[in-house]
């Protein structure tokens, strides 16, 4: 399935960076590839074009629009990039005033679609990927109390998470598969018999399913973290982990704290003490001690 790694950049001394590893920059300047190129954005223009004929596809890209405050969804083009695999990459800056210890934020959000699949498919992971990048996460990585658990069950579970993602995709799919028979596969066991409703209960059991992982995932969050962990067979694995959410996600997770913890600790150390707000410096103090140390 898609989602897109939370992997980190740099840190300045004034600003740093949490996010994605944007798209790699194209090689030689071939025709072949050029083309290629074309071909890959002619199908994701496609793809929009249907969204734009499905209800619920138009309800996805009125969100993203307002989400990045654009005019019309043709702007939305320049943030949807052909790639090997589906997924959202947000990278957040943190701009930080080392005299009055304020600091703001931006997030700048790509979305990559895999193109070499079927039509259906591609619209399916352009409706999944828009839910994930029209909503901001609900979490802080610099929330002092922010736990693991909390961390994955925000992913899985949270305002435009993977659940919300793959209930808008299936949603859109029934759509499609009423308009023109094209069949939607992945969906199938979330739309019970008969009916033309998406299971988002069903959805978010499949999500929890980690198989041989459960026993080492609950001892190192405590059983009592993800209450609907299940050692059942995973079905749904996590495209850059190729392995079940839970489980990137925890090495997410992991990976974040590392770097969100080398980001405090080198705030502290850069700014003189008299220079950084007191209330400021304390934060970061209880930042490290909680979630660092
Ligand atoms: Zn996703």
């Amino acid at each position: 399935m898609r989602r897109g790694p939370v992997l980190i950049l740099l840190a300045g001394f004034f600003f740093d960076f949490l996010g994605g590893a944007l798209g790699a920059g194209l090689g030689a300047p071939a025709r072949a590839q050029e083309l290629a190129s074309e071909r890959a954005q002619a199908r994701i223009d496609r793809a929009v074009a249907i969204l734009e004929r499905l209800e619920s596809g138009r309800e996805l890209l009125a969100k993203a629009r307002a989400a990045w405050a654009l005019g019309s969804t043709r702007e939305l083009g320049a943030r949807l990039r052909p790639g090997a695999e589906s997924k959202t990459d947000a990278v957040i800056t943190r701009y930080f005033n080392p005299g009055t210890g304020e600091e703001h934020r931006e997030r700048e959000v790509l979305i990559h679609l895999r193109t070499e699949q079927r039509l259906e498919d591609l619209v399916l992971d352009l409706a999944h990927e828009l839910v994930h990048a029209a909503t901001r996460p609900a979490w802080d990585p610099y929330d002092p109390k922010l736990t693991p658990g909390d961390y994955i069950r925000a992913a899985i579970e949270g305002e435009g998470g993977e659940v919300a993602a793959v209930v808008a995709e299936c949603r859109v799919g029934l759509e499609m598969a009423a308009l023109s028979g094209a069949s939607v596969e992945r969906c199938r066991s979330y739309v019970p018999a008969g009916s033309t409703r998406v299971s988002a209960d069903k959805v978010a059991r499949d999500f929890y399913r980690v198989g041989k992982w459960s026993s080492e995932l609950s001892r190192r969050l405590g059983s009592a973290a993800l209450p609907r962990l299940s050692d059942d067979a995973p079905v749904l694995f996590s495209s850059t982990g190729r392995t079940p959410y839970p489980v990137a996600l925890f090495r997410e997770f992991e990976q974040i704290n590392d770097i969100a913890c080398e980001n405090s600790r080198k705030r502290l150390q850069a700014v003189p003490g008299r220079t950084l707000a007191s209330d400021a410096r304390s934060r970061i103090r209880d930042f490290l001690q909680r979630r660092c140390d």
